[in-house]
């Protein structure tokens, strides 16, 4: 039986976080251990409410009062089982979830602070490694049927685990030269050290997942290839057309580069070292592309704009602002506009917006200013007010409220548009809607019979959490149509948003 009230004996409290001047000198993640006191006491400020609408602010389900209960008791392996039997990664969601569940918390309806579930469930997953590693789990017979999937990022990862768990042959399709998605090679270190997902891949090649990776489908294989070879193919290739601005003045510059160009290439950096070879951030085609000595200038206020923040410290940048075209939001939730149980539209402050560099809100560029050789110099920006007319944005600048910001290094990280275009698309009979994502029938299939898409690709670029749970889900749709033998677990149907007030 949970504590019914611990919640009124303990106040929130998170580990603190490394010292900003020992981890910008580094790339290990940030967050240190809560150790097993602090953890227990955190998970018995779980009240079981009765009603967890937690559950509904995670797109996995996960079972938290459960495993907040067990945690508080000291039942670690009770605790490790009941996670994974909704969510396949956690120590992925733990590290790296912004936690919508949290704002879903019942402790948040009577202006309490919410209990620390992600923090509770890192512990978990961390506790899961801690004591005996992540076993393989015991595969079934083989069911002889095979199944192809494209992409490893969170989604494909998911759905192939489910998969090989429930006995089919699985083989996961990766054009990069590694596995993990944007894990690898977006996320950098400092949130996610690349041995979580080391760890994870060993686990699913014990469970019979075999790995293809430098092979892009519809290009070095081709979509009928796949059909002749498996008997259902699974679409998981992310969201990674990245946003432009091509319209505005002086964006063909030197020095002015798409945010995932810098984060690839700083995260193939690290990913070198760790294997003891020296590398140079640069791009695919050589050009060098490193914060260190610059002025950086980075435009859009996400993940990605925090992760660029955060790899620009690291590099040693003289100095950086973040520009972002919408007002600074209130520090709490506005009830009137996100009720409860709802995310609300708050100030998020990442750890990389401790470690420095200027936020300016409700600004637009009006130009990248040239030096006179063809390299950026500056950013001219403009105050603007943001309006929402018949659904479209309206965006106008303030007479007079022009500047200019030095920039040697211009980093755009306002978005994606959805899935890239690419030979894959048109060979497996599946087509971008208005949004760049692919659409799903209610039973996840795209295009051709047999062929399924999940995640980033289906959802538009979303969250990890979200990612898992629709890997999850056509998992599930795909053993029903291979006609395997009872039913997988579906946290979401395609349709499914996240809570909302209307
Ligand atoms: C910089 C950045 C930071 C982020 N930080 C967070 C965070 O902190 N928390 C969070 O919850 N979410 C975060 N996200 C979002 C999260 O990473 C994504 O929602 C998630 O990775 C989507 O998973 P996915 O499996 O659908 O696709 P992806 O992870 O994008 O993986 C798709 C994979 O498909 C491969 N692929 C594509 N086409 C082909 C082909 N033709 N053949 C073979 N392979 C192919 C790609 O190479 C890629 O590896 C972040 C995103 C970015 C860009
Ligand atoms: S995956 Fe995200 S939403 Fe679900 S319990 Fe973990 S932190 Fe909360």
């Amino acid at each position: 039986m949970p504590d019914p009230n611990g919640f009124l004996r303990y106040d929130r409290r998170l580990p603190a976080r490394r010292p900003v001047p020992v981890r910008i000198m580094d790339w290990r993640e940030v967050y240190p251990p809560a150790g097993e006191e602090l953890i227990r006491e955190q998970a018995t400020r779980c009240m079981d409410c009765g009603i967890p609408f937690c559950h509904d602010g995670c797109p996995l389900g996960n079972r938290i009062p459960d495993w907040n209960d067990l945690v508080r008791t000291g039942g670690w392996d009770a605790a490790v089982e009941s996670l994974h039997a909704t969510n396949n990664f956690p120590e992925f969601t733990g590290r790296l979830c912004p936690a919508p569940c949290e704002a879903a918390c019942v402790l948040g309806l009577g202006g309490q602070q919410p209990v620390t579930i992600k923090q509770v469930e890192v512990e978990i997953a961390d506790a899961a490694v801690a004591r005996g590693g992540l076993r393989p789990q015991p595969v079934p017979a083989p069911t002889g049927r095979s199944v192809a999937v494209v992409g490893s990022g969170p989604a494909g990862l998911a759905a192939a685990q489910q998969l090989a768990r429930a006995g089919h042959a699985v083989t996961v399709y990766e054009r990069d030269d590694a596995l993990g998605g944007l894990l690898r090679y977006g996320i950098p270190d400092f949130k996610l050290e690349k041995r979580h997902i080391d760890r994870r891949l060993a686990q699913l090649a014990a469970e019979g997942v075999r790995f293809r990776t430098g092979v892009n489908v519809g290009v070095d294989v081709t979509a009928e290839d796949l059909r002749a070879e498996h008997d259902a193919v699974l679409l998981a290739c992310g969201a990674l057309q990245g946003r432009d601005t091509p319209e505005t003045p002086g964006r063909a510059l030197r020095g002015v580069h798409q945010a995932m160009a810098h984060l690839v290439a700083a995260n193939r950096v690290v990913a070198a070292a760790g294997e003891g070879r020296p590398a140079l951030a640069t791009l695919p085609d050589g050009t060098p592309i490193d914060a260190a000595g610059k002025h950086v200038v980075i435009i859009g206020g996400g993940d990605t704009a925090a992760d660029c923040l955060g790899v620009a410290h690291r590099q040693g940048a003289a100095g950086v602002h973040q520009l972002d075209l919408y007002p600074e939001p209130p520090a709490d939730r506005d009830a009137a506009r996100d009720p409860w149980p709802t995310w609300p539209w708050v100030l998020r402050s990442y750890p990389a917006h401790e470690e420095g560099g200027e936020r300016v809100f409700a600004v637009a560029v009006q130009e990248f200013v040239d030096d006179g050789t063809g390299q950026v110099r500056a950013v001219r920006i403009a105050e603007v007010t943001v309006e929402k007319v018949d659904g479209r944005r309206i965006v106008t600048a303030l007479p007079g409220s022009e500047r200019e910001i030095p920039a040697d290094l211009v980093l755009l990280a306002i978005g994606f548009e959805g899935t890239e275009e690419q030979p894959l698309l048109d060979q497996f009979g599946v087509t971008r809607n208005g949004r760049g994502a692919v659409d799903a029938r209610p039973d996840w299939q795209a295009g051709a019979d047999g062929v399924f898409v999940a995640g980033d690709m289906h959802r538009g670029a979303s969250l990890i959490v979200w990612a898992i749970a629709e890997g999850r889900a056509a998992a599930a749709a795909i053993h029903a149509y291979l006609g395997g033998v009872g039913t997988l677990p579906a946290p979401v149907d395609p349709a499914r948003q996240p809570l909302a007030a209307r």
